[in-house]
Formats: structure tokens, C-alpha cells, sequence
């Protein structure tokens, strides 16, 4: 008899560097290569997100020869289904750490079915860089220092040879969710990945500790979506890194994706509540009109509101930018960061839970080694610094194209500032500021810091 075992693709819609698969291929004749479409969060995606998974997955399919099976719905029903069919004997999956992914794991186990996990979607899996004591991290920098002497395994190869069961009638839904015409996404898929990180290696990455600040140059990798569905392994990013110093601020930036990783993981339940616990007992405004006017891109703060409109017609953020923009939300209209986080996550093509809710948190001074509540970001200063010519804000922001540089961060200082319909400041950012730190006084007497 033929031994099957199915490779339940999740976080990893790639060949190469993929010990899970390499596993399944190992121990069975042939393999039923799943994914399975989870309509809960399907549904919470925005139009970019669901475009783009969309095309990741079509790349796989094309990479597997066209026998990806796409079905939608309950992972335990659709699994007994596919393994009596097909009398499977194994199910293989590179583990799960967020909430979402453990519980959803968690009750497939419980329902009697095994999976055999090999890897993650991470260099080091969450969890296994710990203290001397046993204890997880909470600190970022000796994290950094203790993930790097752990070190991480170098990647394996794309199997040679597939042989997988081809998808029966109604078992290859292949989603045909498209984007509008006018939005712009980034090439999905395993190809583009490592596409895109040859170009980056290439022309970007010598640079990155000098250009990764400024948002209107191409001076970051781009590989957080790559990341996010595993078009791409990190292990595979860590190997063609070297020792000169923008290397290394590279590579302190993947670990700060598998520091919040492990943090989340050891306290699940920071995705959607404050880390620092004090922080819930704040002042704060519920969201209204300001929270739908920085929504689009219309707070009158022109770096802000540029970094909006990107994100809305792009599904992507600069860092800097991220910061900013969370900074304004939750310090100039004192509105809580998971208002924020929840609609990064709906137009982020790279949203990730670990990632999104504690670079929220971190920014909202609430999170593990966070950035301290009274660093407020001044929105103009930000702007000036990092788009010093304005060229970032006037390509979103074409009304405030007349704007010499002097001006365009503070276009209510030039009396044809809002000549074109760009819209007043909804808030003063210096009483905002000093609103803020009256808040954080409350919470500093009342309450004890958790
Ligand atoms: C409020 C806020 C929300 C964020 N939400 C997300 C999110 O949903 N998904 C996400 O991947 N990143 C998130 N980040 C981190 C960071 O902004 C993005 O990873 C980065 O902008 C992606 O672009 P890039 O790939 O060009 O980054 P690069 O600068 O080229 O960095 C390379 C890779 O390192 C990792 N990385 C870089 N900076 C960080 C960081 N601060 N935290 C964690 N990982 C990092 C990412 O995997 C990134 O792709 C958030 C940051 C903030 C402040």
C-alpha cells in the first residue's frame, strides 16, 4: 500500500528551506500538499491582505505543479475528511506560536489527530532562548545577545522530487479575491521573495543602517510580507548576512521580530491587552471623528496623513512612519493603541500579530522594553527630519503639491496652505503633548506599575 501524509501548509507557502516538508517527503510515498482556507480571518482581512494571499497562494500552486488542494472551512472536519479519503498516515506542519495558530492546533490534537511538527516560522522557535534561570527575555538587547550565541540551523535545500496526490473536484478553491485596479501590491510568492532579496542584497542592504529611516527612499527590504506568509525563511535571510555594520543592524532587525515572537508567546494574551498593565487604567477618548479622520489620512499632519494614505492604497508602512502615526494616535488623541493596531492589521500585506501588537504597545510606552510613554513624537519635527524636501508627504498628498519644503510639514503657516481642500488640524499637538503627560501623572499615582 501507498503511504500518504498530507503537508498542511500554514506560515510557509514555499519549497526551499522548509524542514517540515522535507520531513513529510521523507516519510511517506506520496504527499497530499493542504491549505486550508480559515474563513474567520479570511473575513477580518482587508481587500490588500486577501489580495495578497490570494497570489501567494497561486504561486505555490504553480511551484507544486497544480496539485495545491484549497479547501475552505474547519481544519478538523476537512482533515478526517482528507484522511479517510485518501487514507493518510501522517500530517505534517511547521509549528505554530501566536494565539490564533495554537488554539486552532491545540483543538486539531484534541480532536484525535496527530500532527508531526518540524521548525517554525522562526530562526530560534519562541520559547527556547531563555535566562539562566529558566525565565523568558523581556529586555530586547540581551535577548538579541542570547539568540545570537543559541545560533540557528543553516537552510536546507528544495526537495527534488515531488510526488503529490493531484486535488480532486472542489478540493483546489484557489481564492480569486483581486484588488481594485488602482492599488499597488508587491509580487507575492516564493520566486518574488527571493527575488526581491537578491535586488536587496545587491542594492540595498550595504546601505540599510543609513537609509532605513527615510520613508521616501527605497531603503528597507520589503521583506516583512515575504516573512509574514514564509515566501521566505528567516534562517534563509540570516545566512547571506555578514559582519559589517549595516549588516548587523539587518540582522538586530529580524531579531526584533522573533523578540516579539517569544514575548508574545509566553504572554498570549498581549495581542489585544496592554503588557504593561497600568496603562489600561489611563484616561483615554473613545474613537470618533478623529480616530475616522486619521483613519483617512486627513488629521491636517502632513507626514501622518501621508503615511495613512499609503497604507490604505498601498498595504504597506514605512517603520519610521508606523511610529509616528501610532504615537499621534494614542498621544495627540489619546485614543487606545488597539484601535490602531486593529486597522494596521486589516491593510497590512505584512500584518503580524506579534510584531503589530507589541510595535504598537512599544510605541504606546504599554509594552515590554517600550519606548517610555513621555517620548512623544512631534508629528512636524518628524516630518522635517526624515522627509526633510517634502518629496515623500507630496507624492500622497497631491494637494499640498504647491508647498515649497519650508512649508509643507506645516501648511497652516502658509495662507495657501489648505488652498487645494487639505483639510485643517483636527488637534494642536503641543496641548495634545501636554494632555498626555497630565494622563500619565493619573496613572503614575493611582496605580502601582505592574
Ligand atoms: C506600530 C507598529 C506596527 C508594526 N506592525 C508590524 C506588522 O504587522 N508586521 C511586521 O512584520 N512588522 C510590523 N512592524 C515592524 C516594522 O515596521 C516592519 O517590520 C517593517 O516596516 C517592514 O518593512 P521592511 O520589510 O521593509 O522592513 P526592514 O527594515 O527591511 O526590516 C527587515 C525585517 O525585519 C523585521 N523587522 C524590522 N523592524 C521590526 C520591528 N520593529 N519589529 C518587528 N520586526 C521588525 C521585519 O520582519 C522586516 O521585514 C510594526 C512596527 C510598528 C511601530
Amino acid at each position: 500500500m501507498i503511504s500518504r501524509s498530507i503537508f498542511w501548509f500554514r506560515r510557509d507557502l514555499r519549497l526551499s528551506d522548509n524542514p517540515a516538508l522535507l520531513n513529510a517527503i521523507a516519510n511517506s510515498q506520496e504527499i497530499l500538499p493542504l491549505f486550508i482556507m480559515d474563513n474567520e480571518i479570511a473575513n477580518r482581512a482587508g481587500s490588500h491582505r486577501r489580495a495578497y494571499l490570494a497570489a501567494s497562494l497561486r504561486a505555490l500552486n504553480g511551484s507544486l505543479g497544480g496539485s495545491l488542494h484549497v479547501i475552505s472551512g474547519d481544519p478538523v472536519a476537512i482533515l478526517r475528511s482528507l484522511i479517510s479519503k485518501y487514507d493518510i498516515s501522517q500530517i505534517h506542519v511547521a509549528s505554530e506560536f501566536a494565539p490564533y495558530g495554537v488554539a486552532r492546533d491545540k483543538r486539531v490534537v484534541e480532536s484525535g489527530i496527530e500532527l508531526i511538527r518540524t521548525g517554525s516560522p522562526y530562526a530560534i522557535a519562541p520559547g527556547r532562548v531563555v535566562k539562566s534561570d529558566g525565565t523568558p527575555y523581556r529586555v530586547y538587547t540581551p535577548f538579541f545577545r542570547a539568540w545570537t550565541s543559541h545560533g540557528w540551523r543553516t537552510p536546507v535545500a528544495a526537495p527534488q522530487n515531488i510526488k503529490a496526490i493531484a486535488p480532486g473536484k472542489s478540493e483546489q478553491r484557489l481564492p480569486d479575491w483581486d484588488i481594485a485596479s488602482e492599488l499597488d501590491l508587491p509580487p507575492a510568492g516564493e520566486e518574488s521573495a527571493q527575488k526581491r532579496w537578491r535586488d536587496f542584497q545587491t542594492n540595498g542592504l550595504d546601505n540599510y543602517d543609513q537609509a532605513r529611516n527615510f520613508p521616501g527612499v527605497d531603503g528597507t527590504s520589503r521583506m516583512g510580507h515575504h516573512l509574514r506568509w514564509g515566501e521566505i525563511h528567516p534562517r534563509t535571510i540570516l545566512d547571506s548576512l555578514g559582519g559589517s555594520p549595516a549588516h548587523e543592524v539587518y540582522r538586530k532587525e529580524i531579531a526584533w521580530r522573533e523578540f516579539y515572537a517569544d514575548v508574545l508567546y509566553h504572554n498570549p494574551h498581549t495581542s489585544r491587552d496592554y503588557y504593561s498593565k497600568r496603562f489600561a487604567g489611563m484616561r483615554y477618548e473613545s474613537p470618533d471623528g478623529k480616530f475616522l479622520a486619521w483613519c483617512e489620512g486627513k488629521t491636517g499632519f502632513p507626514f501622518v496623513d501621508a503615511a495613512m494614505r499609503q497604507l490604505v492604497e498601498t498595504g504597506w508602512m514605512h517603520n519610521r512612519l508606523r511610529m509616528v502615526v501610532a504615537s499621534f494616535l494614542v498621544k495627540d488623541l489619546h485614543i487606545e493603541w488597539h484601535h490602531g493596531a486593529n486597522f494596521f492589521m486589516k491593510y497590512l500585506i505584512d500584518n503580524d500579530v506579534a510584531s503589530n501588537s507589541h510595535g504598537w504597545q512599544w510605541t504606546a510606552g504599554c509594552g515590554t522594553d517600550a519606548s517610555p510613554y513621555f517620548r512623544i513624537f512631534n508629528p512636524v519635527e518628524q516630518g522635517r527630519k526624515f522627509d526633510p524636501e517634502g518629496d515623500y508627504i507630496r507624492k500622497y498628498i497631491p494637494e499640498l503639491g504647491h508647498l515649497s519644503a519650508k512649508y509643507i510639514h506645516e501648511p497652516w503657516q502658509d495662507p495657501a496652505g489648505n488652498r487645494n481642500s487639505y483639510p485643517d488640524r483636527i488637534v494642536d499637538h503641543t496641548v495634545e503633548r501636554l494632555e498626555s503627560l497630565a494622563r500619565l501623572a493619573e496613572i503614575k499615582v493611582v496605580t502601582p506599575e505592574s
